[in-house]
C-alpha cells in the first residue's frame, strides 16, 4: 500500500513536471516572438514599399515617355516646315552654289527628321510597354497591399496579446510549482537554464531521450518503476518511462 502511495505520488510528479515544461516552452515562445513577430511585419511593409516603388517609378516613367514624346513631334513638325521653306526656296535659285548650299541643308534637314522619327518610335514603344507595366504592377500592388496588410494585423494582434498571455502563464507556473517538491524543482531548474531545451525527457531505445546515452537495464527498471525521479548521468536531465515512446 505504502509503494502504491508512493509510486502515484512521484506518477503525479513527473505529469506536474510534464506540464510545466509545456508552460516554460509556451513561455520561451512569446519571450521569442517579441523578436520574430516584429521580424515579419517589416517583411510584411517592406514588400509592400517595395511593390508600390515599382508601380510609381513605372508612372513616373510612363509620364517622362509622354513628355518626351510630345516634344519629339513638336521638333519633328518644325523640321518638316523647315524642308517645305527650303523646297520652296529650290524654285529660286539663281548660282551653283547657292544649290549646293540648299541641298546640303535640305539633306541635314531630313537626316535630323529622320532620327527624331526613329526616337519618337521608340519613346511610343516604352510608353506602350510602360502602360501595360503598370496595370499589371498595379493589380500586383492591390493584392500585396490586400494580403500583408491582413497578415500585418493578424501578427499585430499577436504582439499586443503577449503581455496578457505571458503573465497567464507564469500564474498557471506559479501555482504548479508550489506543487512540486523543492529539490526536484531546483534539479528541473538547473537542467533547464544549464542545457536549454526540454529538461524532462522519455526514455528512447532505453537510452537517454536527449543526449542518447546508454541506459543500465537496472536503471531503465528504477526508472519504470517510477517511485523516484531518476537523472541521466551523461546529461543531467530528469528521465522517464513513456509507454507509447519507450522501448
Ligand atoms: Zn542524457
Amino acid at each position: 500500500m505504502v509503494n502504491a502511495g508512493k509510486e502515484s505520488v512521484m506518477q503525479n510528479q513527473l505529469e506536474l513536471l510534464l506540464k510545466l515544461q509545456v508552460i516554460d516552452y509556451d513561455l520561451g515562445e512569446l519571450e521569442r516572438s517579441k523578436e520574430y513577430l516584429p521580424d515579419m511585419m517589416g517583411n510584411l511593409r517592406r514588400e509592400i514599399e517595395e511593390s508600390q516603388n515599382r508601380y510609381d517609378t513605372a508612372v513616373k516613367e510612363l509620364d517622362e515617355a509622354r513628355v518626351k514624346q510630345n516634344n519629339l513631334e513638336i521638333d519633328v513638325e518644325a523640321k518638316e516646315a523647315d524642308l517645305q521653306k527650303f523646297q520652296q526656296q529650290m524654285m529660286s535659285i539663281k548660282t551653283n552654289r547657292e544649290y549646293d548650299a540648299l541641298v546640303s541643308e535640305i539633306d541635314n534637314v531630313k537626316e535630323t527628321i529622320s532620327n527624331k522619327e526613329t526616337e519618337l518610335l521608340e519613346t511610343i514603344e516604352l510608353a506602350t510597354e510602360l502602360e501595360k507595366n503598370i496595370a499589371e504592377y498595379q493589380e500586383k500592388l492591390e493584392q500585396v497591399k490586400e494580403n500583408n496588410n491582413r497578415q500585418l494585423a493578424i501578427l499585430q494582434e499577436k504582439i499586443d496579446s503577449i503581455g496578457d498571455k505571458t503573465s497567464g502563464k507564469k500564474d498557471e507556473r506559479k501555482q504548479l510549482t508550489t506543487a512540486i517538491p523543492k529539490p526536484v524543482m531546483s534539479v528541473y531548474e538547473r537542467v533547464r537554464k544549464g542545457k536549454g531545451g526540454a529538461a524532462v525527457v522519455s526514455v528512447k531505445h532505453r537510452a537517454c531521450g536527449a543526449c542518447y546515452k546508454a541506459l543500465t537495464p537496472k536503471k531503465i527498471q528504477d526508472i519504470r518503476k517510477a517511485d523516484r525521479i531518476l537523472t541521466c548521468d551523461n546529461c543531467g536531465r530528469l528521465l522517464y518511462w513513456d509507454d507509447k515512446e519507450s522501448h
